[in-house]
């Protein structure tokens, strides 16, 4: 049983609390700070409206119901990327409760989306040398990030395996940058992703290696629970999630019971290693922000949130289906990106009076690539004009270099009659090297197949 925690830095101007720049990212070390983010003494904090906004718009975008009380809360526990020894989080009432994203062949079911701001970041330095230090191991402090918007996502274990963690994060990330609410980029640590993952026992008390074997109750939670921190890739955290089952199989098979605890994913080892006990709930000793009130919205402020949200991946390939008449794997590629969505969906309105049909506007555009920046749809319409002219050309040149490769390979037109259908291979290779050697492959197959007839 898996479930992920997803944290993702939202891209508003200014931090969750107060006036500083949120856009940090490569900028000299503590100068994006102030007396809040900083944690000192009688500061007070300030709500980011348009955070709070943004955080409804994901939460609304992934099913959730959105309540019209909320508040914040503080979660309190000693860190030194942490100044004010707590964060302000949300506790029991979250933004967004109880949504859902679909994948492919099952639904993921989302717990909770809330609002919280970001710590710190601590750059930690082993057996450095440096003279005016005199220890050799110290830790470097950055606050630009201390207070910036951050948006958690909490499923319920309804993961059954690495696959569909990747699949639901990809979905995830698509989503953000529909909404445009954040960049998504992995490398700069825009999601940090901390899976959770536990194996259920079957009745003969082995570790479920297999779906055979796959407990009934699927209610019954282990009565322990593995947590891998702070992740900041796609590939890792599948890595993670991977070597966790195998470990916590041999643990099972022998007839324990796996540590209750928090692991970290070490990058070099390829493996995931100790870190601390899981600390509980209580541990944290949560308790409402005296310093902001909690926050009232009228149903019409939640329903024109809503109306903001643009159509979304989902939909959208739907719709292109529906409308365009192109296959769905077409249109999965063209709606992983709004911006190439777009593209597309220009370039067929500008083609149709050059009479292009969308099947063939999706054909250049997922074969070729076409940088979408430098080449406006109107110029990308005479372009794909032009390859079509082209084609016409290619064929004749085609049918001419398949009757000269049939007629000097008597040998093997004879075979491919009496049945050795896989000399077809060869005949297609030759007529390659007759052809200009960039010119494309397509139907080369189907029309030999129809010579040979
Ligand atoms: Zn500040
Ligand atoms: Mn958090």
């Amino acid at each position: 049983m898996i479930g992920l925690e997803t944290h993702i830095e939202l891209k508003t101007k200014s931090k969750m609390f107060c006036a500083c720049s949120a856009d940090y990212s490569g900028r000299e070390p503590n100068t994006h700070v102030c007396p809040v983010c900083l944690g000192l003494p009688g500061t007070l904090p300030i709500p980011n409206k348009t955070a709070i906004e943004w955080c409804i718009k994901i939460a609304l975008s992934l099913n959730c119901n959105v309540s019209n009380i909320s508040k914040f809360d503080r979660k309190n526990y000693f860190y030194p990327d942490l100044p004010k020894g707590y964060q302000i989080s949300q506790y029991d009432e979250p933004f967004g409760l109880a949504g859902w994203i679909q994948l492919k062949d099952k639904r993921i079911r989302i717990r909770r989306v809330h609002m919280e701001e970001d710590t710190a970041k601590l750059t930690h330095q082993f057996g450095t040398q440096n003279s005016k230090l005199k220890t050799q191991n110290f830790s470097l402090i950055d606050f630009n990030r201390s207070g910036v918007p951050l948006v958690e996502i909490v499923t319920e274990p309804d993961f059954e395996n690495a696959g569909e963690v990747t699949e639901y994060l990809q979905k995830l990330q698509q989503i953000v940058r529909y909404l445009d609410v954040s960049n998504a980029d992995m490398e700069k640590g825009d999601m940090r992703l901390e899976p959770n993952i536990s194996l259920a026992v079957s009745e003969q008390g082995l570790a479920v290696g297999n779906k055979s074997q796959q407990p009934k109750a699927k209610s019954q939670l282990p009565p322990y629970k593995v947590e891998v921190k702070n992740i900041n890739s796609f590939r890792f955290v599948a890595k993670a999630i991977e070597e966790e089952i195998v470990r916590q199989s041999e643990i099972l098979d022998k007839g324990e019971t796996p540590l209750q605890e928090t692991r970290g994913w070490d990058e070099n080892k390829n493996t995931t290693v100790s870190q601390r006990t899981k600390e509980e709930a209580h541990d944290y000793r949560y308790f409402p922000e005296p310093d902001i009130p909690p926050i009232r919205f009228a149903d019409s402020q939640i329903s024109n949130i809503k109306s903001q949200i643009p159509e979304l991946p989902d939909s959208k390939r739907e719709r292109f289906v529906r409308e365009y008449a192109i296959p769905v794997y077409d249109a999965e590629i063209l709606v992983r990106e709004r911006s190439d969505a777009d593209y597309f969906e220009q370039t067929v309105k500008d083609g149709k009076k050059h009479n292009l049909t969308p099947k063939q506007v999706a054909n250049y555009i997922i074969n070729k690539k076409p940088n979408i920046e430098k080449t406006v749809p109107a110029e990308l319409v005479e372009l794909i004009l032009v390859t079509q002219e082209t084609k016409e050309l290619d064929k004749e040149e085609l049918e001419h270099a398949i009757e000269l490769v049939l007629e000097e390979n008597p040998k093997a037109v004879e075979d491919y009659k009496k049945g050795k259908t896989q000399v077809l291979g060869f005949l297609i290779g030759k007529v390659r090297t007759l052809l200009p050697p960039n010119s494309s492959s397509e139907g080369i197959r189907e029309l030999i197949e129809q010579s040979l007839k």
